[in-house]
């Protein structure tokens, strides 16, 4: 299941508590939905939970009745048809919110948010019938596509003045309409809490911190990772010097200190600068102190027979 419908699941399963937020929740639906006109239209959707919630809503907050049936989505897949087939019923829909559907532009009309608790019923209807929220775990991005361009702006208008919480919106014009969208998790997390979908919210939250986990793992890893190769390409340069004084002059010739150290990490080029001071009971600088000797000698006799060392 998307993350869009299982929000949806969630608002549609919001009960009806005040006569107002239900009229506000069925305009927000209505409205968005591309049949709130006098002309003859349907609301195409999977969701057959939003299909039924649109026809109760307009029974029981418009007293009109729609009709249901099955079409084909355009994904192809097996959809809901709402629609308001009686042009009587189109009409009375319309003017139920004030509307006559002769308007040049669709606005919204403010009259029909009645109270201040009824914002959201009315965004949680729109986003029933036009919205969509991508997978948190590829984006955090919530959107409402509007056909008109003015009812765009009026819906982002709404967002903006919400104010249990700090949303900013966005308008973008897409694919002949338009889109109002929300883009940080935050405000999304809270618009999903508004509209009367906490579990969703909560989802979207544990995404975030599963991300961030990840994130702090990965950079902990590449950080260990890099150190390791410090060590590595340290101690490879090493061996190489060292095996260069094997090579031409013996470790016999060694200092009697150095020697023991030389053989130590021949056989252990992975041993840190501590390890080898805890095997030979000398402090990490003095095993660092005694590398430094034998880099020198080393790469001086690489440096005489014109070997360079690589690393
Ligand atoms: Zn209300």
């Amino acid at each position: 299941m998307s993350f869009s419908s299982e929000i949806k699941g969630e608002l549609c399963a919001v009960e009806f508590k005040r006569e107002c937020c239900l009229r506000a929740e069925c305009y927000g639906a209505w409205l968005f939905s591309r049949c709130f006109s006098r002309k003859e239209n349907a609301f195409v959707t999977e969701n057959g939970a939003v299909a039924r919630r649109m026809l109760e809503l307009a029974a029981a907050g418009a007293g009109v009745s729609g009709e249901l049936t099955f079409g084909v989505s355009r994904r192809q897949k097996p959809a809901y048809r709402v629609s308001l087939p009686e042009e009587s019923s189109r009409l009375a829909m319309l003017e139920e919110f004030g509307h006559t559907g002769q308007e040049t532009s669709l606005r919204l009309n403010r009259a029909n948010l009645e109270n201040p608790c009824c914002a959201a019923g009315f965004l949680r209807g729109a986003f029933l019938t036009c919205g969509t929220a991508t997978d948190p775990n590829k984006e955090y991005h919530l959107e409402f596509a509007v056909p008109y361009r003015n009812l765009a702006n009026d819906l982002y208008t709404l967002l903006c003045e919400v104010d249990a919480f700090p949303l900013t919106p966005a308008v973008a014009a897409r694919k002949g309409g338009y889109v109002v969208y929300v883009k940080e998790s935050g405000p999304i997390e809270d618009l999903l809490t508004y509209l009367g979908a906490p579990g969703a919210a909560m989802e979207l939250m544990q995404v975030k911190m599963y991300k961030e986990v990840k994130n702090n793992i990965n950079r902990k890893t590449n950080f260990e990772t890099a150190n390791m190769d410090k060590t590595f390409s340290a101690s490879a340069r090493q061996v190489a010097a060292i095996a260069a004084i094997s090579d031409t002059e013996g470790l016999e010739s060694l200092p009697e200190e150095l020697q023991e150290l030389a053989k130590l990490r021949l056989d252990n080029p992975d041993m840190t600068l501590r390890e080898l001071g805890q095997r030979l009971g000398i402090t990490r600088s003095g095993v660092n102190h005694r590398l430094q000797r034998l880099l020198r000698m080393g790469e001086e006799i690489m440096e005489k027979r014109g070997i360079s060392n690589m690393l």
